[in-house]
């Protein structure tokens, strides 16, 4: 499934970025923003492994680094794909000796010879674009330094690369941080059960972390039975409480997440806060009978 689907967005990749350098004449693969931030790169890197991840999660296939290297491997046959289609597709214009993207149009760039280069084959052309085309960077229009230097050109496109490789890496830590079971060899499904505004938080983890030290069933049971879920406290600061379970072990993950306004007021999750523990399914068997009445309500349905 991962190689079905990783090869849909490989090719999906290639034929946007493709479309709108020929279409748009926008070379989004080299677009950086202040010239050093590779986004294009990041964001064509991070496409063309969607699939591949998306793969991965529904076929329960656990990252290993060994499958990450693969993956980026993918991002840099999607960019060097990209480079030669846009090639194949690079002409010379006729009349004004601009190079355009056609092929019925004037003669393709590889008919020519550039002195000191050869013939424009692939390899030829990409080294003549690098090394002949110098980059300035400007502040409020005004040029602050300009690199022309033929190792200052290679080091500024060699960025590009790694764009790409940390936009397949980005793809991958979103499915690096989902919970996996080793056991049952399946991503645990993630569950909110209920949530809690944020003044409350600090007295219910240290109660959470006494009842959870009784190991008593029905006390630490209704200790968490008594929370639930609420939309309001939602759009207020708040801890989230999540239950990341598989249908055969008899530990679930209960973890709580920290929500709180940002700069512009709006609540965002705070990524340095992390609460993990380990429990029994029994201790939250309300959760999974609820679970259960509403599936088969929707299988009704
Ligand atoms: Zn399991």
């Amino acid at each position: 499934m991962r190689f079905i689907l990783g090869l849909i967005s490989l090719i999906a990749s290639i034929a946007l970025a493709v479309c709108i350098q020929i279409f748009a004449n926008f070379d989004i693969l080299h677009f950086g923003v202040l010239m050093i931030v590779p986004a294009g790169a990041i964001a064509i890197g991070y496409i063309s492994t969607t699939g591949y991840f998306k793969g991965m999660e529904k076929s329960n296939v656990y990252l290993t680094p060994l499958r990450m290297v693969f993956a980026i491997i993918i991002a840099i046959i999607s960019m060097i794909s990209i480079e030669y289609i846009v090639y194949l597709f690079t002409s010379v214009d006729p009349e004004t000796y601009n190079t355009i993207y056609s092929l019925d149009k004037g003669a393709h760039i590889s008919e020519f010879e550039v002195e000191g280069y050869g013939q424009m084959t692939f390899l030829n052309f990409k080294r003549y674009m690098i090394e002949s085309t110098p980059m300035s960077f400007s502040l409020k229009h005004k040029e602050i330094f300009s690199v022309t230097s033929v190792t200052g050109l290679y080091i500024l496109n060699s960025i590009d690369y790694l764009g790409i490789i940390i936009g397949a890496w980005l793809c991958g830590m979103k499915l690096k941080d989902k919970s996996y079971c080793h056991q049952c060899n399946t991503y645990r499904q993630i569950l909110p059960i209920f949530n809690l505004p944020k003044e409350q938080g600090e007295v219910f983890i240290h109660e959470l972390e006494s009842v959870l030290s009784t190991e008593d069933d029905i006390k630490i049971s209704s200790f968490l039975n008594q929370y639930s879920y609420n939309q309001s406290v939602s759009k207020q600061e708040h801890y989230l409480c999540n239950v990341a379970y598989c249908l055969n072990c008899p530990t679930a993950i209960l973890s709580i997440e920290l929500y709180e306004y940002n700069s512009k007021k709006a609540v965002v999750k705070n990524e340095s806060f992390e609460y993990e523990k380990e429990i029994y399914k029994s201790y939250i068997n309300y959760v999974f009978k609820n679970l259960e009445m509403k599936n088969n309500k929707k299988a009704i349905v």
